[in-house]
């Protein structure tokens, strides 16, 4: 079916629309190499407020910040694609082929920046955002001296919890009937900090005027005000494709990168939530950022390397620059501040 749909070439293709993905692609497409960027939309990216950002308002909404991203990558040269990649290969020509719905991509160069979706409890459950979080680097300090729950039956869900201890003296643990998967230690750790491990399911939310939880309904009757809490089931991790190209992933389902985001497969890179480390949209940047760097060093065409000048001879001034024509003319207009 892939033959029937238009075949795109570029020097790199980053799969993934999020803070990583865009960055890698600004820094590639500033760099001078032909760069599109691919995004079925959603991921964590897009969530309601963005914080620990200095420079971005925290009243600014993750599609708002990715919006301007987005703005920015088109102004600069980088071809956008609303599209989903299914599958990728290899091929013959040491290229790589992403298959997506609307066309086929080929590439010198790929970056994997497809993340992460948080597992979601079941209902009934507070609104995301006003009461439902995910990110405790994000979320904590809104809850300072505030009562809050998390929610969870696992080694991380209870380590959670007592972190959350460093911001308010109000902390329970919600294991929603589900047998604790914490070890011997962390039970006993449990025991020896102020948390009250609440084992009723919950059966219904109550909301504030402002939108924000206000308190849970459990099934022996009781109820509990919380201000918010944070739901810890564990991440999905979208690295199928890095399967696909033969990267080596970690236990955890991330993906294994070095310093630069460079994987096992050469040509292959892979940033931000997909990779070990901080789940943070600043950290995301920087990944995408080193990434890009990384491919540019790798792409570049100058200066000649010896091999290369015994076999193309000395570099003449009409091959320079070496930055494609479509990208030299939109960076020339860029810059034409006079309007
Ligand atoms: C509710 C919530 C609030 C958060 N708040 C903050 C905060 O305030 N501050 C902060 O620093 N961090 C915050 N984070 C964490 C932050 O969102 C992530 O660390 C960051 O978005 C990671 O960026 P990323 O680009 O790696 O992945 P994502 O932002 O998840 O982007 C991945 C993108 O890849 C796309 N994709 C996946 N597979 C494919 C495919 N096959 N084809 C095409 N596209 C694909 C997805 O649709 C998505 O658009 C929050 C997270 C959550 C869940």
């Amino acid at each position: 079916m892939s033959d029937e749909l238009p075949t795109e070439e570029y020097e790199v293709v980053v799969v993934g629309g999020g803070p990583a993905g865009q960055t890698a692609a600004l820094y590639s497409t500033r760099l001078g190499h032909r760069t599109a960027l691919v995004d079925r939309g959603g991921g964590r990216g897009a969530m309601q407020e963005v914080h620990n950002l200095i420079g971005v308002r925290e009243e600014t909404s993750g599609n708002e910040f990715l919006g301007v991203g987005k703005e920015q990558l088109e102004e600069y040269g980088c071809a956008l694609h609303r599209d989903v990649i299914a599958s990728c290969s290899r091929t013959d020509d040491e290229r790589f082929e992403l298959c997506g719905n609307d066309a086929t991509y080929r590439t010198e160069h790929v970056v994997l920046a497809t993340g992460f979706n948080d597992v979601r409890p079941e209902p009934p459950l507070p609104r995301t955002g006003r009461g439902l979080h995910y990110c405790l680097h994000c979320d904590a300090h809104m809850f300072v001296d505030e009562s809050v729950y998390v929610m969870g039956y696992s080694e991380s869900a209870a380590h959670v919890a007592a972190i959350m201890l460093n911001f308010t003296d109000e902390v329970d643990l919600l294991t929603r009937g589900d047998d604790p998967a914490w070890s011997d230690e962390t039970a006993t750790m449990l025991d020896d900090h102020p948390i009250d491990v609440i084992h009723a399911d919950v059966t219904g939310v109550q909301n504030g005027e402002d939108g924000w939880l206000k308190a849970m309904e459990f099934e022996d009757g009781t109820v509990r005000e919380y201000r918010g809490g944070f739901a810890m089931y564990g991440a999905e991790y979208n690295n199928g494709l890095a399967r696909e190209l033969g990267c080596e992933i970690n236990d955890d389902g991330t993906v294994a990168v070095d310093d630069h985001g460079g994987t096992a497969v050469d040509g292959v890179y892979a940033v931000g939530d997909l990779t070990p480390g901080h789940n943070q949209v600043p950290i995301a940047l920087a990944d995408g950022a080193k990434a890009g760097i990384s491919i540019h060093f790798e792409l570049r065409d100058f200066p000649r390397d010896p091999e290369a000048i015994d076999e193309a001879g000395p570099v003449r001034s009409e091959e320079v620059p070496g930055i494609p024509d479509e990208l030299l003319e939109q960076a020339v207009d860029f810059h034409t501040y006079d309007d």
